[in-house]
């Protein structure tokens, strides 16, 4: 028999039931050729197919113009860390990094091994420093930054201007839970862990002008022209997880595209931080109203700082209700709510009902 959790996971986190429904059906037998699709060769028809099914899907959700390319690759996020500058940074030796969060400080430390990295502006823990005091520069090969920190629950309300620096977005957590102008990006990457499918692929919307730049010492997997002109196929490519994404991509195109996606987003990430503010004497968003992620919500419990055992106390009783992996990432503690694509706004009000019950017992 079923339960029936929630899992509030950042990631890996909660996918679509209908797709693990037909990803569980298939399995053994992919297209009832008695093979699955774990078995069946990245040089066939099949998958040629799924991998541009896959492309296609994602070309049409995000309206991504022709001039841009859609890559998969090896190496999940902390992958496209090292592609990036090994892609793109050998213009100048140079690149511009914002750093609003854990993730975009990690990518900061390692472009440090390819060249000179400068960091733009002074860190504002759960906030994004107002644009006009950015010391970007001029001789950058791009500015890059993290659109949604899945740790700190710090996501940016606006697009970074950099005039004609190409502009690398990590949207490792936040790709399609909105629409997006992506004629703005040089590169938008993301893992493909959270709102995509399972690990291990970094999904890469590159603008084709920037290819052709890679470092002679950039491995041929991580090399943006090469993988573009072998399609993605240089080598054999995480079959499951593009299976899943291609699926996973389908789904919401099913569900209305990325204006419901947008919309649900707005309305899960509301009923949560209405509660938090509801009670703030209890609970602490740690994050300033201008920079709050829809996606990942991160919360203390009991004094602005944490009362541990108050929080721990929440995360047992949580479990005890079916709500899973709503304990908060080991750099920052507390409480971390997940908002994926996959989660509900029915499943958020189970949680909602919950807080509201739990700050009555012990506020
Ligand atoms: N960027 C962001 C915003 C992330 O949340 C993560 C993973 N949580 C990464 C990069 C790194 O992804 P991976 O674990 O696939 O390397």
């Amino acid at each position: 028999s079923e339960i029936n959790v929630i899992n509030f996971g950042a990631g890996p986190a909660k996918l679509p039931k209908e797709v693990l429904l037909d990803v569980q059906k298939e399995f053994l037998s992919y297209q009832n050729e008695g093979m699955g699709i774990v078995e069946i060769s990245h040089r066939s028809e099949e998958y040629a197919k799924i991998n541009s099914s896959a492309q296609s899907t994602l070309r049409e959700l995000l309206n991504v113009p022709v001039n841009y390319k859609i890559l998969f690759m090896h190496g999940g996020g902390q992958g496209a860390f090292s592609a990036i500058p090994m892609n793109l940074m050998s213009r100048t030796g140079k690149a511009d990094y914002l750093v609003t969060g854990t993730w975009s400080s990690v990518a900061a430390n390692e472009a440090k091994k390819y060249g000179q990295v400068n960091i733009v502006n002074a860190r504002i823990p759960g906030g994004i420093p107002d644009p006009k005091t950015w010391k970007l520069n001029s001789d950058a090969s791009y500015v890059f930054y993290c659109d949604n920190d899945t740790i700190d629950g710090v996501e940016f309300p606006f697009i970074p201007e950099t005039e004609d620096i190409p502009l690398v977005a990590d949207m490792s957590s936040n790709l399609l839970t909105k629409k997006l102008d992506v004629s703005k990006f040089g590169v938008i990457f993301a893992a493909s862990q959270k709102n995509l499918g399972p690990a291990s692929v970094a999904v890469l919307i590159v603008r084709e002008d920037l290819l052709g730049n890679a470092t002679e010492y950039c491995p041929s997997i991580l090399d943006f022209t090469i993988l573009n002109k072998m399609d993605s196929i240089l080598n054999t490519p995480p079959i499951f997880s593009i299976y899943v994404m291609d699926k996973v991509f389908r789904w919401i195109r099913k569900s209305g595209g990325l204006t419901v996606m947008e919309t649900l987003s707005e309305q899960k990430s509301s009923l949560v931080y209405n509660t938090l503010e509801l009670h703030n004497t209890f609970y602490f968003s740690p994050v300033g109203k201008n920079a709050r992620s829809r996606i990942n919500i991160p919360f203390r419990i009991g004094k602005s700082n944490g009362d541990e055992e108050l929080e721990n106390q929440f995360l047992r009783e949580a479990e005890e209700r079916n709500m899973l992996q709503l304990k908060g990432h080991h750099l920052v503690g507390g409480i971390r709510v997940s908002l994926f694509n996959s989660i509900t706004v029915q499943e958020v009000n189970r949680l909602i009902d919950f807080m509201i019950d739990f700050q009555k017992r012990n506020a």
